[in-house]
């Protein structure tokens, strides 16, 4: 199994398609230090997605290496590479139960108080005490019940518990308020703090605190820097 890792991760010459012949990435080389938050910018079809999709190796490469703390990442299984992994996607993922069992998900050694930390910490706190069970609510499949917003806190809240090391985040395309949208923001800064994560950004605010900026266009990158630079 993969110890406790650090977190530097490192894309080399990595080549990458779904169907022969078509290739989605095309050497790709990347280096990021742990605890650095990597934006991938691009039009649709560029490749974020399937950036975020390699590292945790839901397909394999055609070319090049992926690696994590140096080793390549087809040397660990894959259940020690995905523990260290933790994965927000656009569309979040709510599952009928009550809000306290949402966010722990399948963590079972998190006690009532640590479910509690990671909501206060995301301010995610408040709006589930206004609910009418607070953390006992049961909420609906989809979470039908709860804004965009706020199943977006959920989220964050869930992964900050899991306390990954790396963060994958395919950050949510919906309009939201703008109270809401700091509130995001703010959350956000909290679970980035010391992870590597890879954020699939569409808002300005998003893309301006990374510490580097990818531009893809069709499977290379064009432009990388801080907001500064580019
Ligand atoms: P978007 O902004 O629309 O989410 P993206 O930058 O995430 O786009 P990718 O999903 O990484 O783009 O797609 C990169 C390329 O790979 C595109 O040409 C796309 O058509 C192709 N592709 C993506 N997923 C698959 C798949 N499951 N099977 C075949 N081709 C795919
Ligand atoms: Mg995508």
């Amino acid at each position: 199994p993969m110890p406790t890792i650090h977190g530097d991760i490192s894309f080399e010459q990595v080549y990458f398609e779904y169907e022969k012949g078509r290739a989605a990435l095309k050497g790709i080389d990347l280096e990021v230090s742990a605890g650095q938050s990597i934006a991938l910018v691009g039009h649709t079809g560029s490749g974020k997605s399937t950036i975020i999709n390699l590292i945790g190796r839901f397909y394999d490469i055609t070319g090049g290496r992926i690696t994590i703390d140096g080793q390549d990442i087809r040397d660990v299984t894959l259940s020690s590479l995905r523990s260290q992994i933790g994965i927000v996607l656009q569309d979040t993922f709510i599952f009928s139960g009550t809000i306290r069992d949402n966010i722990r998900f399948g963590r079972l050694n998190a006690s009532d108080l640590d479910v509690e930390e990671a909501a206060r910490a995301v301010d995610a706190h408040d709006f589930i005490m206004k609910l009418p069970d607070g953390y006992e609510t049961e909420v609906e499949e989809r979470g039908s019940a709860l804004s965009m917003g706020q199943r977006q806190l959920l989220s964050f809240a869930r992964a900050l518990l899991a306390d990954p090391r790396i963060l994958i985040l395919d950050e949510a395309t919906a309009s939201i308020d703008t109270e809401t949208e700091l509130k995001i923001q703010e959350a956000l800064k909290v679970l980035l703090q010391g992870r590597t994560s890879f954020i699939v950004a569409h808002r300005l605010s998003t893309i301006r605190h990374a510490d580097q900026i990818v531009v893809l266009d069709h499977g290379e990158i064009k432009e990388m820097g801080t907001h500064q630079e580019l």
